[in-house]
């Protein structure tokens, strides 16, 4: 075994701080380069798929599912609320026209 490598603990510790900094980076650049965004998403997946580590929620709610876009309401995206059975949010992306419900208690 290479004495190199971290220690998974380490390197789940890195992949956190990787992924909100990726995160940071792409909610400042949404607006004027949603490409880059979207791209740095992308790595911050992988990153977590690699240590097997979940992307925050928080984090998660803001990317479009399908197209990974960084979703920025009123720039990107449209959120409403809806209340026919339940509560609920939906938010459309308008780069893809996936539309994500979120049901609020
Ligand atoms: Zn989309």
């Amino acid at each position: 075994m290479p004495k190199k490598r971290p220690r998974q603990s380490e390197a789940k510790r890195l992949a956190r701080a990787r992924i909100k900094l990726l995160w940071k980076q792409a909610s400042e650049i949404a607006k004027t380069d949603p490409e880059g965004a979207r791209q740095r998403m992308k790595v911050a997946f992988k990153v977590a798929q690699k240590v097997r580590i979940k992307v925050p929620q928080e984090i998660k709610k803001k990317i479009c599912r399908r197209c990974g876009m960084v979703l920025v309401p009123g720039e990107n995206c449209r959120v409403r609320i809806r209340n026919n059975r339940s509560k609920h949010l939906t938010v459309t992306c308008i780069a893809c026209g996936n539309i994500t419900r979120y049901y609020v208690r």
